[in-house]
C-alpha cells in the first residue's frame, strides 16, 4: 500500500478516528437508513469509520468497516431489494 498522494510506502493502515464532540472518546461512524421516511424502526445501519494516513505527507482516506451493511441498508432504502 502506498500513499495516492506523495507514492511513499509509510502508510498507517487502520488509524482509529475520535470523536470527541460529546465529552467522551467515541469511534467516528456513519449511518444508513434503510427505510429513512419511517417514524421509527428506519432500519439505522451505523459503521465506524477508519483512515489511512501517509505518515509522509498526512494524506488520509477513511475507509467504512461494515461496508457491506451500510451497502445493503441503500439498496433497501432505493427500493432495490425485495
Ligand atoms: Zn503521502
Amino acid at each position: 500500500m502506498v500513499c495516492p498522494a506523495c507514492q511513499s510506502p509509510n502508510v498507517i493502515p487502520d488509524v482509529e478516528i475520535i470523536d470527541q464532540a460529546h465529552l467522551s472518546e467515541e469511534a467516528l461512524s456513519v449511518k444508513v437508513e434503510a427505510e429513512p421516511t419511517a417514524m421509527i424502526f428506519r432500519g439505522r445501519v451505523n459503521s465506524e469509520l477508519r483512515a489511512r494516513v501517509c505518515g509522509n505527507c498526512g494524506h488520509t482516506t477513511l475507509h467504512a468497516v461494515d461496508h457491506k451493511a451500510l451497502w445493503q441498508a441503500h439498496l433497501k432504502a432505493e427500493g432495490k431489494t425485495t
